[in-house]
């Protein structure tokens, strides 16, 4: 039934449309927004629109930027021979707070899931080998420990092998099914740190 008015309750659907907000959170951020100042509403719309319209991918490492080549790629003092590849912008983010990696990134933008038919295809892999035609010395693979991420990483040791170039996989100190964005500093640079060549 709408209690609401067709309005909010657009909004409220909308809203709950978002990963993690359910119908209850929704509803509270909906009646938040309505009786927040005009101005606010714009400043948040606003902010939504353009963010949208300049975030792209790095030309080079596709995580998310508003340029061409992202702040990591683009600063000379990184490792661009040693290539960490993470499954999202939030897992770079979270090995960046860390502040101990040198290196560069690769987001894949995924992981291969034959159970949600989410194939090699589908994920930012053909990027990373056409990567990896350039002078790169090892291949850090940080994907997540759940299945995908496991069946990720088996597959990307599995086409980088035959390069002779060094593939290493984040020790297995990072609990299953985590997250990495959810991990602490100190437990992810252990896993870098203890990572083992596949
Ligand atoms: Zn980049």
């Amino acid at each position: 039934m709408d209690y609401y008015g067709s309005q909010v309750t657009k909004l409220i659907e909308e809203l709950s449309a978002l990963p993690g907000i359910g119908g209850k959170s929704a509803q509270r951020l909906a009646f938040h927004i309505v009786n927040m100042p005009k101005e606010r509403v714009e400043q948040l719309a606003d902010a939504i629109v353009e963010a949208k319209k300049h975030i792209c991918y790095c030309k080079e490492c596709y995580t998310l930027t508003d340029q061409e080549v992202c702040p990591i790629c683009s600063n000379p003092s990184r490792d661009k021979k040693t290539i960490m590849v993470v499954e999202s912008a939030r897992d770079l983010a979270a090995y960046e707070k860390t502040g101990k990696y040198e290196g560069v990134y690769h987001v894949l933008h995924g992981a291969v899931s034959p159970l949600l038919g989410i194939g090699p295809g589908d994920i930012k892999l053909k990027e990373l080998m056409q990567r990896l035609q350039g002078d790169v010395n090892e291949v850090i693979i940080a994907t997540n420990s759940s299945l995908e991420g496991e069946t990720t990483a088996m597959y990307i040791s599995k086409l980088i092998k035959p390069t002779g170039i060094k593939v290493s996989r984040i020790a297995s100190g990072v609990p299953v099914g985590g997250d990495l964005e959810y991990i602490d500093e100190v437990t992810l640079l252990r896993a870098l740190e203890g990572r083992v060549e596949l």
